[in-house]
């Protein structure tokens, strides 16, 4: 049967999206796209406890900066809503009915307190097959009595009845055939009456098989739900369209021990979710990709490496080039260290590969910050004479200050070792060479000041590191000419006798 692919992502907002989470809802966007098919985003918000306010429009913010557009979900609509698990409560109930009809599941009475008694009075309490018929619940009590509590309004869930003894197989397109034994599983709960709601296992599967989802890609950490998903289907009688899993790796830590975690990005100074989170209740701010200055295409490719590889060395990829070779086989099983310096290395390479319109873009508003006021043009030659080193376009500041602003101070080291007794003299010299030019040009410059050093037989070097501290206020930046010509005649002489004035060993 050849249906159409369809996959989810299908986060609970329990809080920011961590980056794990971003690079799950990457995968599925490659491969809806490579295949031609349909990216859902399904909000899984059925644990009101464990909800957060704020988190769902934050994971919408996060795919929308990356570039990870859904065709289906709760902001774009789509034929298979509603796409919030909170808005379904109806549709799940014909479904938990039908397991309950079929015997596949039955009513469980236990209170809390039942449930910690026999845990406390039973070694690894588990409840499952052996232990189902002591407990109170509908295969127990007759069904008089279980109408009756029902009617009383006493609140009761539904569990899945998992048959003991039978491989259970999962087919997974990364790992293969994973198996594992229904005796370790137990009676999941499925329903809850106290807030007439199902449980994810439930509305996972549900809405997997509504929503006519081909693929199901998600974290490692999903995989041991994964037999007992295999057979809701087969209770359901869905096993023909039960849809192919694909679970991915864990990010690890740096160091490659464990998962990568919130408190590593603390430990390292590294942010873990894409964007920067607030916490409602504590007001604790965690660091975010976007607010650290990074490009969304370079998270993008950095976070598709991460677990997947083409088969080739090719590291920078565009999305096309990743929808192009994206396949689940091609992903890798195990866990992929979390190497924050080649995120670095990632925006570094975005950066030389943008333009330098684009670039300043970004720059403006950094320039704007610090109160510089330039044309986009001339912003945009010094983004293209500096931005081969810089990893951050806000880094970029640092490296070009002297571009827009003159020395206030004059770096003492430099001072010590490029200001010779006779700079000053020759920079006076100098200033009047360069005060004669029409043309101040990088290469008129260039020609006339290098006339003017060889008929005085002066020393190239000493000339020009005086000329930088004097224009830089210190021995860094690039080729002198270039800064000049771009600040222009006026300011390059004002600069000059400034440093005249002012420098004294
Ligand atoms: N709601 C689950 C989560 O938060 C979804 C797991 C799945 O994709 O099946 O990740």
């Amino acid at each position: 049967m050849n249906r159409k692919v369809r996959v989810r992502f299908a986060p609970s907002p329990t809080g920011p999206l961590h980056i794990g989470g971003v690079r799950t809802a990457l995968y599925n966007y490659l491969f809806a796209k490579q295949q031609g098919g349909d990216f859902i985003l399904r909000i899984e918000d059925t644990d009101s406890q464990r909800f957060v306010s704020g988190a769902e429009s934050y994971i919408e913010e996060a795919l929308t900066w990356l570039g990870l557009t859904f065709d289906e979900g709760v902001s774009v609509g789509g034929n298979y809503g509603p796409y919030k698990q909170s808005e379904r409560k109806e549709i799940y109930k014909k479904y938990v009915a039908q397991l309950l009809k079929n015997g596949s599941a039955y009513i469980a009475f236990d209170t809390p307190e039942e449930l910690d008694a026999k845990r406390s009075s039973v070694a690894n309490f588990q409840y499952d097959a052996s232990t189902r018929l002591e407990m109170r619940n509908s295969l127990t009590l007759p069904d008089a009595d279980v109408q009756s509590l029902i009617a009383e309004g006493k609140q009761y869930v539904v569990r899945f009845k998992i048959e003991p003894h039978e491989d259970v197989i999962v087919k997974d397109a990364i790992r293969g055939e994973v198996k594992i034994n229904s005796s370790i599983l137990d009676d999941k709960v499925l329903y809850k009456s106290a807030d007439n709601l199902p449980t994810y296992h439930l509305a996972n599967i549900v809405d997997d098989h509504l929503m006519e989802i081909t693929h199901v890609i998600r974290g490692e950490e999903w995989l041991p739900s994964a037999p007992l998903h295999v057979l809701l289907y087969r209770a359901f009688g869905w096993t023909e369209t039960m849809p192919v899993f694909a679970h991915l790796p864990l990010l690890l830590k740096p160091e490659g021990n464990g998962k990568l975690s919130k408190r590593d990005g603390d430990r390292l100074g590294f942010p873990v979710f894409p964007l920067e989170w607030k916490d409602p209740k504590t007001n604790e701010i965690s660091s975010g990709y976007r607010e650290g200055g990074y490009l969304p295409e370079a998270v993008v490719n950095f976070l598709a490496l991460l677990g997947w590889n083409p088969g080739n060395d090719e590291e920078i990829m565009s999305v096309d080039d990743m929808v192009r070779l994206f396949t689940l086989e091609k992903c890798s099983k195990s866990g992929a260290k979390f190497d924050f310096e080649k995120a670095k290395w990632f925006n570094h390479q975005y950066i030389l590969r943008k333009s330098n319109s684009e670039i300043v873009k970004l720059f403006l508003p950094v320039l704007k910050e610090k109160g510089i006021e330039v044309s986009e043009g001339c912003a945009e030659q010094v983004v293209g004479l500096m931005k081969d080193r810089v990893s951050f376009v806000k880094d970029l500041w640092e490296q070009t200050s002297f571009f827009f602003v003159a020395p206030a101070a004059y770096d003492e080291k430099t001072v010590k070792k490029r200001w010779k007794e006779d700079s000053p003299a020759q920079l006076k010299e100098l200033s009047d060479v360069l005060a004669g030019l029409d043309d101040f040009s990088v290469e008129n410059q260039e020609k006339n000041v290098m006339a003017w050093i060889e008929s005085k037989g002066y020393h190239l070097g000493n000339i020009m590191n005086a000329f930088r501290l004097a224009i830089v206020g210190e021995g860094k930046g690039p080729h002198m000419f270039d800064i000049t010509a771009l600040i222009g005649k006026e300011e390059t002489i004002s600069r000059l006798e400034k440093a005249m004035a002012s420098i004294h060993k």
